[in-house]
Formats: structure tokens, C-alpha cells, sequence
């Protein structure tokens, strides 16, 4: 953990050491924070500081004019940002001869499956390698310790864009294992591109869960400057250790300059933005909760009936199974009706449609969807306005479209999806699927 080369030259010439309170002058910018540890494989070209609003920032040696001692870390916190509040807690009590702390701390299970927030640049090898086994994740984010014991496991390494419904399963029997060995909250660490989609699977997949099950990502990786995984590391953990609520949900910032970290029902949510740290928002709903990294306060947004409240004693319903014969489209003017008659001799079991306006297509698929119908297709109708309700029956399109069949799913496009995939892998007739479709699960209708 100790800094090596070039960068500990040019600490050793300021006099200063990991822990101290710095500040950095570059030719553009002034750095103001402690002096964190050097990555395990990190290079030796660069210092990492931790600033006040909680993120590390990495500065190339070579740009550093000047080193300012501000305030010399006393050797009890020095210890604490080298190795985290929990190992010095279980060293304390090793040397008074107390028993470890670990069956009294809150626990946390945090799982991995890749994307940027787990990734981190190997500097031997220029690859980009997980990152999230349970020291490394107290080496970039210390204030963790304090927070919950953290049991840390890399499940996979994918971005997100290369998960698929077999993906969700594994995750989803993971989550379970961990909640069934009596974990007080899961934060699952997920690419942002379909992290909307896990959430949703993961939604439907565990039901009636005892705590909190959190997925949080990151636009930049822990060891770029102004990486957002930090914040949004111990904003999922506060809210996994200590909030009085179960299910699933995502973690993300809230706005783009403030420190406060969103909360969202995870089959209420959507990427909608490329790069923005608060590319996720909540659609016709509040976040359920605003989490403050600062001072660790968390504020309930909505209020939740007791179902949804955290209760240890409560048993998970787990059934992780999904059909992948399932197609979403999106309506556009001119749409070729044969693609739905393709589905149709692919043997595809459902079809969500993401509609125009209150949830019409062209009078010119009538056909198409009446032959999938008739062909045991479950067609299911969205509206690709993202936000508003689905209202079929103001106009004439939408009522033709519900008589012959057509259901409607008053929620998110992507949430319908993943709802329809999990209700025909879980029910065994048409009429139990449709019942399901148009019964409220994981609060997923608007
Ligand atoms: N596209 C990748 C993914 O979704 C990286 C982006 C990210 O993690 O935010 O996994």
C-alpha cells in the first residue's frame, strides 16, 4: 500500500505520508484532501487524493507544482485510512482479548458482476480486471468499514450489455443464497447500461425479501479522477445496512453537483442518459430515498406499507426462472407487420410492443397481432413516451387493439419485458400469465 518511484520521491521531498491532509497544485487545478493509499497494482506515476466530497482523484506526478502540508494525520486515523475502520476495530479487540466483532456487526454481501464500477485499469497489463474482492474494496472506499462488514465476491465480469436472461437467473440465485445465510442487505455492483433490466428481473424473481437487495454501478471506474463509484459505493451500503426497507432497487447520484445519492424502486427506473452521474431517474415517482454521504443521513422520499419495510423473520420467495422467447418493439411509422409473423414462426411466446402516445400501432399490424394472438402469443402494449400513463381506451386504435386481446401493461417498456419473460417461465396457463401481467408484483405499475 506504500508508494513506490517517482511518486514516493516526490512525497518524501514534501515531507508528507498517506493520511495527511494536502494540498496539491497543479498548472490548472488545486486538490485539497488526504493523501489516500496507492492501489495495490496502481503505477507509480500518480497520488490519489481523497477529496471532501468523498471522491479520490488521481493526479500525475508530472503535473504536480507544489505540495502543501495542511494538517499531519495523527497516527490513529493515518491507521484508518490505511486499513479501514473494521480491521483496526477486530486488531483493537484482538489485543484487549474481546471476541471478534463480526456475529454482532451488521453484514452486507456485496457481489460483483463487472461493469465499471467493479473495474479498475491493471497498470501491467493495461487491462481492465474486477476489482471488488473484499481488501480491494477497502483500499479505494475505507469509509465502507465503518459502515457494515462486508463479505465481497466477484460473481461474473461482464458489462452489462452482455447479460442475459440466464445472467439474471445466476444473479438472482446468489441473491438468494446470501439472503437465506441471514445477510442484514445485498449490494450487487452492475455495468449502468441494463442495470434497469436486472433490477426488474431481480424484482420479480425475489419476492417477499426480509432486506434490502441494492444495485449500484458507476459512470467512471474507482481509480479515474472524479470517479462517482466511491459516493455511490457507500450511498448503496448505508442504505442496504440501515434502511427500514426490503426489495429491489437501484442506487445511483441524484444530481449532478450535489453529494446526495438516489434511491429508485427497481422496476420504476431507466437509464436516460449517456455519461451524467444522474443518468437514472425514476419515472412518475420520487426516488423512495435520498441518501447523504456525508453525514450518512438517509431521508425516506415515500413511505412504505409494512411489506415493504425490513423484517429479518420474513421468507423469500425465490423463483429465478425466465423465457427468453420474448421480443420487445418499438412501434415506428412505417413498421413492417412481417416482423411480428416472423416472430410468430420462431415460436417467440410474447410480444411487447412499445407503442405510440397512450399505447397504439398502425391499423396496418392489426393482422399480424391478431394471427400471434391466435397463435398463443401473449402481445402486450407499452407506450414509448416513457413518461404518462398508458390509457387505451381513449381512442378507437387502442380499443380495437384491447378487444382483440391485446394487454395492457401500464409501466416501463423494459420492466414489461423482463415481467413478461418471468411470468411465462412461472406460470403453467394463459389465463394464470394474464392474471399475473395485470397483478401489481414489485410495485412495477405506474
Ligand atoms: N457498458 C458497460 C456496462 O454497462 C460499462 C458502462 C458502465 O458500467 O456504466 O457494463
Amino acid at each position: 500500500m506504500k508508494y513506490r518511484g517517482n511518486a514516493y520521491r516526490l512525497l518524501e521531498s514534501y515531507d508528507v505520508k498517506v493520511g495527511d491532509r494536502i494540498v496539491v497544485k497543479t498548472r490548472d487545478n488545486e486538490y485539497r484532501g488526504i493523501l489516500m493509499p496507492r492501489y495495490e497494482l496502481a503505477d507509480d506515476l500518480h497520488l490519489v487524493i481523497k477529496l471532501r466530497n468523498g471522491y479520490n482523484v488521481g493526479i500525475s506526478v508530472d503535473e504536480i507544482l507544489s505540495i502543501l502540508l495542511e494538517e499531519r494525520a495523527r497516527e490513529k486515523d493515518r491507521e484508518e485510512v490505511v486499513i479501514g475502520g473494521r480491521e483496526k476495530k477486530e486488531k483493537e479487540e484482538e489485543r484487549d482479548g474481546s471476541v471478534s466483532v463480526e456475529h454482532n456487526a451488521t453484514r452486507l454481501a456485496m457481489i460483483s458482476t463487472g461493469g465499471t464500477i467493479a473495474s479498475r485499469i491493471d497498470y501491467r497489463t493495461g487491462g481492465v480486471r474486477a476489482a471488488l474482492t473484499a481488501e480491494e474494496l477497502y483500499s479505494i472506499v475505507p469509509e465502507l468499514s465503518s459502515i457494515a462488514a462486508i463479505d465481497a465476491e466477484v460473481l461474473m465480469q461482464e458489462y452489462s450489455e452482455n447479460l442475459t436472461p440466464m445472467h439474471w437467473s445466476i444473479i438472482a440465485e446468489r441473491v438468494g443464497e446470501k439472503i437465506y445465510e441471514g445477510y442484514d442487505g445485498i449490494v450487487i455492483a452492475h455495468g449502468t447500461d441494463t442495470m434497469h433490466y436486472t433490477s426488474s428481473a431481480l424484482s420479480f424473481a425475489l419476492q417477499n425479501l426480509p432486506v434490502p437487495v441494492v444495485l449500484v454501478g458507476a459512470q467512471r471506474s474507482s481509480d479515474r479522477p472524479s470517479s462517482d463509484a466511491a459516493a455511490n459505493l457507500i450511498g448503496a451500503s448505508l442504505f442496504a445496512a440501515n434502511a427500514d426497507a426490503s426489495g429491489v432497487f437501484i442506487v445511483m447520484h441524484n444530481g449532478k453537483s450535489d453529494d446526495r445519492i438516489a434511491v429508485h424502486i427497481g422496476t420504476r427506473v431507466r437509464k436516460n442518459h449517456t455519461s451524467s452521474r444522474d443518468a437514472f431517474k425514476s419515472i412518475d415517482t420520487e426516488p423512495i430515498a435520498l441518501v447523504d454521504v456525508d453525514s450518512s443521513r438517509i431521508d425516506m422520499m415515500l413511505e412504505l406499507n409494512v411489506r415493504r419495510r425490513r423484517d429479518k423473520a420474513r421468507r423469500p420467495i425465490v423463483r429465478t426462472r425466465f423465457n427468453e422467447h420474448v421480443a420487445l418493439i418499438k412501434f415506428y411509422p412505417g413498421l413492417d407487420p412481417s416482423m411480428i409473423e416472423h416472430l410468430i414462426s420462431k415460436g417467440y411466446r410474447g410480444l411487447v410492443l412499445e407503442g405510440t402516445g397512450l399505447g397504439h400501432v398502425s391499423k396496418g399490424c392489426f393482422n399480424a397481432i391478431r394471427d400471434a394472438i391466435d397463435s398463443n402469443m401473449l402481445v402486450c402494449m407499452t407506450s414509448q413516451c416513457i413518461w404518462g400513463r398508458l390509457r387505451m381506451t381513449v381512442y378507437e386504435t387502442g380499443r380495437d387493439l384491447l378487444s382483440m386481446g391485446v394487454v395492457p401493461l401500464d409501466m416501463l417498456p423494459e420492466t414489461a419485458l423482463v415481467k413478461v419473460m418471468w411470468v411465462l417461465a412461472n406460470s403453467s396457463s394463459m389465463d394464470e400469465a394474464k392474471s399475473m401481467l395485470l397483478s401489481n408484483m414489485a410495485m412495477e405499475f405506474k
